[in-house]
């Protein structure tokens, strides 16, 4: 029998509709849920960035912030195009905890700026 005081507190922020799913899955459908959750997370990676990051890449600035990084830098895109290279942008970089524990450094790109 499991009650419902076993079950661990979900992270604030996930959708109650969620929680409940999950708390129906069996523990290969739960194993599923996790991989497809890290497919999603590289697919909203790539698609953040509008130039896929090279060896190119320079590093205007880096401001620590509570809770993220902020980076601007500049990126050459790997055709070397007549406008490289490309920015500079703006990420905000966070380490994400894995679901399988330690932690992943996560680049959101925030827009391109415009610095000297
Ligand atoms: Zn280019």
């Amino acid at each position: 029998m499991t009650s419902d005081s076993e079950l661990p507190t979900p992270p604030d922020g996930l959708p109650d509709k969620i929680v409940s799913d999950l708390q129906q899955l069996t523990d290969e459908e739960l194993r599923i849920v996790i991989i497809h959750a890290q497919e999603l997370l590289q697919s909203h990676d790539e698609a953040a960035s509008p130039v896929e990051p090279g060896t190119g890449e320079d590093i205007i600035r880096v401001n620590e912030h509570e809770g993220y990084t902020e980076v601007v830098k500049t990126v050459t895109c790997t055709e070397e195009c007549e406008d490289c290279p490309h920015g500079p942008y703006l990420y905000h970089v966070e380490e994400e905890p894995r679901p399988e524990g330690g932690t992943k450094t996560h680049w959101k790109f925030m827009g391109k700026v415009t610095e000297e």
